[in-house]
């Protein structure tokens, strides 16, 4: 099963991807993630993108394929992967409908969480206390810049999956529970 989980950054697409990972045995795969422990480690990739996170801007598009080309050739991906945060612009949409057909892989489900920019805020705000600030793109200014990128380059992701029959919008106000049973009927449907 390969699942795409889409939404804004505080969506909570974090927290639902690791049920469908418990649920589902696929693994995790946040292009998120993979930057900041690129940053940590200060590699060439991790050197490139401190800045451009930092700015709540997007990492080159051939980039982030080139990993995700990468990784879902890993054998623990054999089952199947939940994607967290990519696609995140158009190119990276058609890139990974090209890399999925060049490896005789598919889309199972598009989730998108849906919840407005007011409520993101609070959340961000909550979490950067509850992390003491670990991310450094957790703050108000970094987020606005967040959010503008997410609605200028990732929302018109949705309508590429629209079209396709392939997008589940699942309402992110809800409390977690509620998403996940919604989230786990969409999967076992
Ligand atoms: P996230 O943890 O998903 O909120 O990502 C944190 C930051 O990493 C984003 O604001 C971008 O700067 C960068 N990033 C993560 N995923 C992608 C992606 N698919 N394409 C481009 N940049 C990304």
């Amino acid at each position: 099963m390969n699942i795409i989980l889409f939404g804004p950054p505080g969506a909570g697409k974090g927290t639902q991807a690791e049920f469908i990972v418990n649920r589902f045995k696929v693994v995790q795969l946040s292009t998120g993630d993979m930057l900041r422990a690129a940053v940590t480690q200060g590699t060439e990739l991790g050197r490139m993108a401190k800045a451009v996170m930092a700015a709540g801007d997007l990492v080159d598009d051939g980039i982030i394929l080139g990993i995700i080309g990468d990784r879902i050739d890993e054998p623990d991906c054999a089952n199947g992967f939940i994607l967290d945060g990519f696609p995140r612009t158009l190119p990276q949409a058609a890139g990974l409908d090209r890399l999925l057909a060049e490896k005789g892989r598919k889309r199972d489900a598009v989730i998108e969480v849906q919840v407005p920019d007011s409520e993101l805020f609070a959340r961000i705000e909550k979490r950067a206390a509850e992390t003491g600030g670990a991310r450094a793109d957790d703050n108000a200014e970094t987020l606005k810049k967040r959010l503008e990128v997410y609605h200028s380059q990732t929302a018109p992701v949705l309508p590429y999956y629209q079209e396709k029959g392939m997008l589940n919008t699942v309402d992110g106000l809800q409390t977690i529970e509620a998403v996940t049973a919604e989230i786990m009927t969409i999967l076992e449907g």
